[in-house]
């Protein structure tokens, strides 16, 4: 059985051990060392990664009550190496980790609720309750977890004796009695796990969650906490001075200067439509009534504006084709009739430009990739 340092002491990040084992294995070699500092992935805490000696660790992983570091290269057995853990990563993980407890362990106390999934993943921790809180009472108890990062309080871990066990109240209560091991963090959590966390709240730094998702039975909440929350405040911070300066506003007054600018573009697009629409209607009152087909071009028409276009059209013509698009991504067309029967000729136009569509016998519509020139000699 490795002897797991991060257990004697979870700042480990240098040690030197000896190497039990080595095999290679799916293009890997599998290392097993008398003691070790890596975190074998486990509770929902990722893997350290980090170096043996000259070798890399790629993937630490537990199998047997081993402890196997999954290496880019092989190591002597019986040989003396140098372990480091990739420090910045651990740190973090156990600044997560801890946090993730203390939020849990407030929420138990205030609401009763357990934590039904935990996951350390790219874009923020996520931990998932089996019922729902609101958006003050998420904001209590984010205050309420970062009080206690301000109380610097310990966190201690341990393995309870079967007697001591059953007289502790604890979240993620096992089955077992042996080998449970306990993390607690003075007066606010005590709870079964298996991971390396940060001696005392201070380490933490800030907590801060970021999102809540209101699931079936509960809600889903990510967070963040100590390097990762700080990095996430900087680029929150830079994207906040970064709108404020498009929007020529104070910091405080962007949500109502985007909601300005907003209504401000509504404004404007209904102006554009009722402008257009004119356009088109004088476009049309200048054609004369005709016995043959009336074929417009009208770039940047949204399908709802050809439709009425052509419907318009058709009053004074036999066929109105309705274009709209360029020449390099083709175009969107609107056929429209009183008498003929759209649907035969569509099929024609698609075989002949390369287009697709359909529609009713009145009015049919599609798109065509073709040029204005092709779409305009098939119509001659
Ligand atoms: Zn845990």
């Amino acid at each position: 059985m490795t002897r797991r340092l991060y257990y004697e002491d979870s700042h480990v990040r240098e040690f030197d051990a000896q190497v039990v084992s080595c095999g290679e294995r799916e293009g890997a070699f599998e290392i097993v060392l008398d003691k070790t500092a890596f975190f074998p992935e486990g509770g929902g805490n990722p893997a350290d990664t980090g170096t043996l000696g000259r070798v890399k660790v790629l993937y630490t992983f537990e199998w047997d009550g081993e402890v196997v570091h999954r290496c880019d290269g092989p190591l002597p057995a019986g040989s003396a190496v140098h372990g480091a853990i990739d420090w910045d990563r651990r740190f973090s993980n156990m600044q997560n980790h801890s946090a993730e407890h203390i939020v849990s362990g407030i929420v138990h106390q205030r609401h009763g609720f357990a934590n039904v999934g935990f996951h350390m993943g790219e874009d923020g921790v996520i931990v998932d309750f089996d019922g729902f809180m609101d958006d003050g009472e998420l904001s209590d108890v984010e205050r309420e977890a970062n009080e206690a990062v301000w109380r610097n309080a310990p966190v201690t871990a341990w393995f309870p004796s079967p007697e001591e066990l059953g007289r502790i109240a604890y979240r993620s209560k096992l089955e077992l009695t042996e080998n449970v091991r306990l993390v607690a963090v003075e007066g606010v959590d005590v709870c079964a796990c298996c991971a390396p966390h940060v001696k005392r709240t201070g380490e933490i730094g800030v907590i801060k969650i970021f999102e809540s998702i209101r699931r079936k039975n509960g809600v889903r909440l990510r967070m963040l906490a100590g390097s990762r929350a700080y990095e996430d405040y900087v680029k929150r911070a830079r994207s906040a001075a970064d709108i404020s300066a498009l929007l020529s506003t104070p910091r405080d007054g962007v949500t109502q200067a985007v909601e300005r600018v907003l209504a401000e573009r509504d404004a404007a697009q209904f102006k554009l439509t009722g402008l257009r629409r004119q356009l088109l209607e004088e476009k049309l009152a200048a054609e004369p009534y005709t016995e043959g087909n009336l074929i417009f071009f009208q770039p940047e028409l949204d399908m709802r504006e050809m439709q009425s276009f052509a419907s318009a059209a058709r009053e004074k013509c036999a066929v109105a084709a309705v274009f709209s698009g360029d020449d390099e991504s083709g175009y969107r067309y609107v056929l429209a009739s009183k008498s003929a029967d759209l649907r035969v000729l569509s099929r024609d136009m698609n075989e002949a430009l390369h287009g697709r569509g359909g529609g009713r016998p009145e009015m049919v519509s599609g798109s065509v990739s073709a040029t204005r020139e092709e779409i305009e000699g098939y119509w001659r």
